[in-house]
């Protein structure tokens, strides 16, 4: 469009004597991208083999696309990032509910005004932002909401029940010419999901018994817990037939895409003059705590363990070393082992366990995961062998002690009385940084007690590794 924006129907037609519907405007844009060779999903992470490709499949096909996957799948991302395959902005008659094209209007007034202005039709420009409708499906979403109701309003001022003007209408014609999202689908009333369905299916529906008729144009995408979406009775099968496409989200199938969500969500915690520092080691302990919550038999996997559990302790555990960090007057914020039972209660409460506990057995499942993952890690930077002049001089009696608020210089000492420790921190962060080096020590004294080498007495809020 030029620079100067039409403002009639008119001066519309002398850029463009038509406009195409919402997949085929959709499709326009992935092509061109795709030639481009433009970064389609470029927020997405950890689905470029699997969901990606059909998600491109399903907007060639201009298919409606119903998402299945346990929470924390990044469904709403996906959902969002549908808008930027959308026309910047589009133009429509001004004033309209339901985004009428101007050349083809659907609803009774602008039809009418049409009739009566012809070029002179006022029209305005949508971003395309505003062309994404989400409703988030709970039982009490009702046919108003979704799909409209008779407007008092403008019954009092004269219109009748029977006209379709005295009509205001729902989310899904207001979806006219754009997406409409649905999360979690089968929470809808049965009721409502018929009424859904003809709107997709038949282009009409019924507002209290007066039938109307609206062939909207909407891409529809939905989504679902799979669990939920096939167990019988809880989607109406016509509404089911309606989704062309279903695609199966799943959680990062590996932990470093597990770690680049984390890092793209988290946020962040700068403090003036601070800087921090979060060791890889630690970011792939947090990841690895979700993947064994995603594989334990404790945990109930129908609901699943989000990528938000990752996420909530990346900043628990730089909160917990922020903390130390201002109460110890140091400049470097680094969260060392000790600092990971500050996540403690960000995942326990993201965690639906398979069966009643009391808090105490959750606390420990939570720690042992924790526990199994520490080793996990461990085991994945060190051989045993590599440590034998660590574990050497502690078998001829060297004691560490360290806390979660020892200042970071009190383990520099560490390097002066155990043989080799210096080497082995050296292969994870920098040793001369001292809050750097107290996480890595920190580490590998408890990687060694997890592979039973050092023993581990807690004296109150200070660990003893012997
Ligand atoms: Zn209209």
């Amino acid at each position: 469009m030029p620079a100067l924006k039409p403002q009639t129907l008119g001066e519309l037609k002398q850029h463009v004597s038509h406009l195409p519907d919402v997949r085929a405007e959709m499709r326009k844009n992935l092509i061109r991208k795709l030639e481009n060779k433009e970064h389609l999903f470029p927020d997405i992470i950890g689905y470029d083999e699997t969901v990606l490709p059909a998600l491109v499949n399903a907007i060639l096909c201009g298919h409606n696309i119903i998402l299945l996957g346990e929470r924390g799948q990044g469904k709403s991302r996906i959902i969002r990032s549908m808008i930027d395959f959308l026309d910047d902005e589009i133009p429509a008659v001004a004033g309209c509910p339901v985004n009428d094209n101007p050349f083809h209007p659907i609803c009774v007034e602008c039809k009418q005004r049409l009739a009566e202005m012809g070029d002179a039709l006022p029209i305005y420009f949508i971003p395309k932002d505003r062309r994404l409708i989400e409703k988030l499906a709970t039982s009490d979403v009702c046919t108003a909401d979704l799909i409209g109701e008779v407007d008092p309003i403008k019954i009092a001022r004269g219109r009748t029940l029977d006209d379709e003007a005295a009509i205001h209408f729902g989310l899904v014609p207001r979806a006219h010419r754009g997406i409409f999202a649905v999360n979690e689908l089968p929470d809808l009333a049965e009721k409502i999901q018929v009424a859904f369905f003809n709107v997709m299916e038949e282009n009409d529906f019924q507002i209290k018994g007066f039938p109307v008729r609206l062939p909207l144009d909407i891409l529809v995408i939905a989504t679902a817990n799979p669990e939920d979406y096939t167990s019988r009775g809880r989607i109406i099968t016509p509404l089911k037939d309606r989704f062309d496409v279903q695609i199966r989200t799943h959680y990062p199938q590996e932990k470093k895409h597990e770690i680049e969500i984390m890092e793209q969500e988290v946020r962040s915690l700068n403090v003036d003059g601070l800087e921090t520092h979060v060791p890889e080691f630690i970011k792939e302990i947090l990841a690895e705590i979700t993947f064994q919550a995603r594989s334990s038999a404790d945990i109930n996997q129908h609901s699943g363990v989000s990528c938000r559990v990752s996420i909530r302790s990346y900043e628990s555990i730089t909160g917990s070393a922020l903390r130390r960090c201002l109460e110890l007057g140091e400049n470097k914020v680094v969260p060392r082992i000790t600092d990971i039972e500050s996540t403690f209660p960000a995942i326990a409460g993201k965690l639906e366990l398979e069966y009643e506990v009391p808090d105490k057995k959750e606390a420990d499942i939570v720690e042992n995961l924790a526990k199994r993952a520490i080793k996990v890690v461990f085991d994945e930077h060190f051989k045993l062998e590599d440590l034998t002049a660590v574990v050497e001089s502690f078998e001829n009696g060297i004691k560490a002690e360290i806390s979660q608020d020892l200042p970071s210089e009190a383990y520099m000492e560490g390097f002066q009385v155990i043989p080799g420790i210096k080497d082995a921190v050296r292969t994870l962060v920098n040793p001369e940084d001292a809050p750097e080096a107290s996480a890595a020590i920190e580490f590998i004294l408890e990687g060694l007690h997890l592979s039973n080498k050092l023993n581990r007495e807690i004296i109150k809020d200070r660990i003893v590794y012997k």
